[in-house]
């Protein structure tokens, strides 16, 4: 089937509607017949755009000035769970918001989500995350929480996130956080301010005990098209420095860059055995993963204003199975330098980014340092990475793939392939437990005090 280029003529602002003539058709009839050959291994719905922070950056324009007008409710939340689930029996439900807490059915679609089998976590600001917050959070199946800190200089967070004492409150949250031993990633946005202290922030949170540090590269859309991006060689200096940390903190706690694709090109550069050439990129916006807007529209990602469908119009299966937008980004092909780029295939640039700089979603992302040469050969991504399929090829005992098919689809296929290769290498014949336990530090990212909440299974740390 073609798929047109998504192109549109008009500068984006806010979420622009399939009705729009300015875009293709949201659904095209003669795609839902098509197989279902790819999965959302992870969804991010922003259940809200209330904050009681109004960030600089903020890639939703959240606000205190919000109402809950607009926003689904409860039961059209668990309708739409339940569809997504009939999708993905096993997805990473990313709830967040604006602040996700402000939602007083939080609780309700978490339980709702978690006891269907997704692994549900939420992101927040954190200002919020009082211990009752958290206890109440953990008893409806929360695996773990993602916390925003931009600095540890409280004059340099507060005034990021337009919030006095914002910074006191997060770092409460994750003392809070770890006395009750619920898993936490640490979140920073990057800008020119804070590049120096990315190091004491990485070590901040290994120190603190969060699974990952998350860097994010601000993405020219809602309140951060006013900001001034940094210029690609320094987002080149920045990603060197996070593959060095990643080094560093590896069987530790994770470090990864956010909308910033072109970490991979460093990766390879560095370490060929870097656990970071497990992730599928391209970015996987629209490939296995997807945003739904407080209102229901669905997204390729948090970051891309594009709509692929309305949830209020269509079940969440038809618009991933048959959305142009999400064809196109699964088939397309890339444009301008990421086109031609030797890379193309493990980084493919960031999506929002191209869109936000020139309104098309398969264009080249400028804010890349890297010029392709047409030199080098086409550099190929790992043959199972993250939200690969990997059928099962030996005999597995029943507890053994019960435990298996806990654990969320996104690294299910890595696990999968990285337990066949252990019990191979050893001469076993059969996989039980007693095999996945050796092979517990042989995973994809080998925690070897305790698996994070995307590899752990309840009442195993
Ligand atoms: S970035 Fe997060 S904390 Fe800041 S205003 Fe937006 S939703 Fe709120
Ligand atoms: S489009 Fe950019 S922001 Fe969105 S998932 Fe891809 S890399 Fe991240
Ligand atoms: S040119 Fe595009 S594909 Fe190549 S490294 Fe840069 S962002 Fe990635």
């Amino acid at each position: 089937m073609a798929v047109p280029p998504l192109r549109t003529t008009g500068a984006p602002s806010g979420l622009l509607d399939v009705a729009s003539p300015a875009l293709v058709p949201m659904v095209e009839p003669a795609a839902a017949t098509n197989p279902r050959t790819r999965l959302p291994h992870v969804i991010a719905w922003n259940l809200t755009r209330r904050c009681n922070l109004a960030c600089a950056h903020c890639y939703i324009s959240a606000g205190p000035w919000h109402s809950a007008a607009g926003e689904l409710n409860t039961s059209t939340c668990k309708r739409i769970l339940d569809e997504v689930l009939e999708v993905n029996p096993a997805p990473v439900l990313i709830l967040s918001g604006g602040e996700p807490l402000l939602r007083a059915d939080l609780e309700e679609l978490a339980e709702h989500a978690s006891a269907g089998g997704a692994t549900v976590v939420v992101g927040t600001n954190g200002t919020r995350l009082t211990e009752a917050r958290i206890r109440s959070l953990m008893a409806v199946g929360v695996k773990g929480v993602a916390v925003s800190i931009d600095s540890l200089d409280q004059r340099y967070h507060d005034r990021f996130r337009h919030g006095e004492g914002a910074l006191g409150d997060t770092l409460a949250a994750v003392e809070c956080l770890r006395a009750r031993g619920l898993d936490f990633i640490v979140q920073t946005t990057v800008t020119r301010g804070n590049r120096g202290e990315l190091a004491a922030l990485a070590a901040w949170s290994a120190e603190h005990g969060a699974v990952a540090f998350n860097v994010y590269f601000v993405v020219p859309t809602g309140r951060g098209d006013r900001m001034r991006a940094m210029e690609p060689d320094e987002n080149d200096a920045v990603l060197r420095d996070l593959v060095g940390l990643e080094r560093i903190y590896r069987g530790r706690m994770m470090v990864r860059s956010k909308c910033q694709p072109q970490l991979m090109r460093h990766a390879l550069a560095g370490d060929a055995d870097s656990p970071l050439l497990n992730y599928e990129t391209r970015c996987p916006c629209g490939i296995q993963y997807c945003r739904i807007t407080p209102e229901g529209k669905v997204t390729p990602c948090p970051y891309t204003p594009v709509t692929a469908g309305d949830l209020t119009k269509a079940s969440f299966g038809e618009i991933w199975d048959t959305s142009v937008v999400f064809q196109s980004l699964r088939t397309g092909a890339l444009g301008g330098k990421c086109g031609r780029c030797e890379f193309r295939a493990v980084c493919g640039g960031c999506r929002a980014r191209a869109y936000a700089e020139g309104h098309d979603l398969l264009g080249p992302d400028e804010s890349c340092a890297y010029e392709p040469t047409g030199q080098v050969p086409l550099i190929q991504r790992r043959a199972v990475t993250y939200g690969t399929a990997f059928e099962a090829e030996l005999d597995w005992a029943p507890e053994a793939a019960a435990r298996l098919k806990a654990i969320p689809s996104f690294v299910r296929g890595v696990v999968t392939q990285r337990v066949e290769k252990f019990a191979r290498e050893r001469g076993y014949e059969r996989v039980d437990l007693d095999v996945m336990v050796e092979v517990r530090r042989a995973m994809p990212v080998d925690f070897s005090k305790r698996l994070p909440f995307f590899l752990s299974k309840d009442g195993e740390r």
